[in-house]
């Protein structure tokens, strides 16, 4: 007998239907002799309703009361999910991500999990039930709060759920046949990946494929969680992510172009691109005039580091001849860009810049592959393909397996189907299926 820990996400669990199917699909895992644990998100677009609706009551939630307000959503599907495995004739119990022991800091909005505590679970386990997670959510060690992990966060809930109990395997259900080379929703000709590493999926999942949370990623990474993500509508085999090498047969092993690994002098099997993701939550902020001395920089991000944003790409202009000053431009995510901007000109006058321009109509796009290590004119295909498209591009910012661009957001599509069939990563199997979701 095996551990298998489900989740399913919000489109999975959309309506009544949604949720009958998907207690079918858990019982079968059952039924075949597993212990299982499901985590559940929010029924379709539930949190952002939520959302909304705090919005309505006042433009600053108070963090404690909107966290309060937001678990309420997962709380809704997983007490609905384990009447419907009842109506199976089966016996499911629901916990919180308190009675489930996820304990996390105090940060509410984007807490992090620093400890599992699952012994309800287990317990509930060993006498026959199946037990349901509410994803997304924990209580504070120190405040005893209840916390939010962060959009998307209920994938984090069943990694962590997974290492601490050591499961055999975590399967994320969702809305799309796995990991495709691009969002299928803006690329209809994105084609399905197999098997791929977990430093390739952290720096997509880093750069904005929502396919999964980027902090359950790095889970499965430090603990050696293989994550099999797939759809919850089909029986299709989905994606695996894994760092372990496949077996000859294995899910993934086909559809890779080889490329050599020159230190090691072995041929690995990964292709050279492994897809494109793109991020349209992030704002630039570009500060004019700065003179040009040591020490400005340093100024300038201090206090936007004071004022607690996490700072993407910074570029820095040549300076001009005739004031020796610069303008410095960097991106964010677009929800801290006000409180980044008042903090910057409030502190006008110690950071003697010129002016504050921000722009929160930038997207961003990302090629990400392991190969491009040993393959050079990476970059140079990828500059080729946006001229072509006739697409501007406003900065650029390179890792060893990435390089991202940001565009204007309404040039942001094209840019990425552009680059997706420049280098080649079309598919000639038929349109990508996207089930379900409103991609809200
Ligand atoms: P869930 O509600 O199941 O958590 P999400 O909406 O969070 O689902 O994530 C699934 C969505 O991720 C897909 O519907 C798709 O639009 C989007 N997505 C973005 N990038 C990718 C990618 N590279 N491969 C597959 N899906 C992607
Ligand atoms: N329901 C939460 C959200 O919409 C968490 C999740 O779906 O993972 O962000
Ligand atoms: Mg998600």
């Amino acid at each position: 007998m095996s551990l298998v820990v489900q989740k399913y996400g919000g489109s999975s669990v959309a309506d009544a239907e949604s949720v009958k199917r998907v207690a079918r699909r858990i019982v079968e895992t059952k039924k075949a002799g597993h212990d299982v644990v499901v985590v559940v998100s929010a029924m379709g677009d539930t949190t952002d309703d939520l959302m909304d609706l705090a919005q309505q009551v006042t433009p600053l939630p108070p963090a404690r009361e909107l966290d309060m307000l937001l678990t309420a959503g997962e709380r809704i599907s997983m007490a609905v999910l384990a009447m419907a495995i009842a109506n199976l004739g089966y016996s499911a119990l629901s916990f919180t991500g308190s009675q489930a022991g996820v304990i996390t800091d105090e940060a509410h909005g984007k807490a992090r999990i620093i400890d599992i505590t699952p012994g309800r679970i287990t317990k509930a386990l060993a006498e026959g039930h199946i037990a349901i997670v509410a994803g997304f959510q924990g209580v504070s060690q120190t405040t005893k709060n209840i916390t939010t992990l962060g959009r998307g966060g209920s994938d984090t809930t069943a990694v962590a759920l997974a290492a601490a109990m050591s499961a055999d395997v975590c399967e994320i259900y969702t809305d799309v046949d796995g990991v495709f080379t691009a969002d299928p929703r803006i690329v209809p000709a994105a084609r399905h990946i197999s098997r791929i590493s977990t430093e390739e999926m952290l720096e997509l999942a880093a750069n904005g494929a929502k396919i999964l949370h980027l902090r359950c990623v790095e889970y499965a990474r430090r603990y050696q969680i293989p994550i099999h993500v797939r759809s919850s509508f089909s029986a299709k085999e989905g994606t695996i992510i894994t760092d372990q090498p496949a077996a000859a047969g294995d899910l993934g092993t086909t559809n890779c172009q080889l490329h050599q690994d020159s230190e090691e002098g072995v041929t690995v099997e990964a292709p050279i691109i492994s897809g494109v993701a793109h991020d349209r939550s992030e704002a630039k902020i570009t500060v004019v005039g700065v003179p040009d001395r040591p020490g400005y920089a340093a100024k300038i991000f201090a206090t936007v580091a004071e004022a607690e944003a996490n700072v993407d790409m910074i570029v820095q202009n040549v300076s001009s001849v005739e004031t020796g000053c610069t303008d410095i431009s960097f991106t964010l995510p677009r929800n801290e860009g006000d409180r980044v901007v008042k903090a910057l000109d409030k502190a006008r006058d110690t950071l003697g810049f010129v002016s504050l321009q921000f722009d929160d109509h930038v997207g961003k796009l990302s090629l990400v592959g392991a190969g491009m290590r040993t393959n050079p004119g990476v970059s140079a295909k990828l500059f080729q393909a946006l001229s072509d498209a006739d697409i501007n591009i406003e900065m650029i910012s390179t890792s060893e397996i990435r390089i991202s661009v940001v565009t204007s957001d309404d040039q942001l599509d094209d840019a990425v189907r552009a680059v997706h069939t420049a280098f080649g990563l079309d598919s000639s199997e038929g349109e990508a299926v996207v089930y379900g979701g409103t991609g809200r």
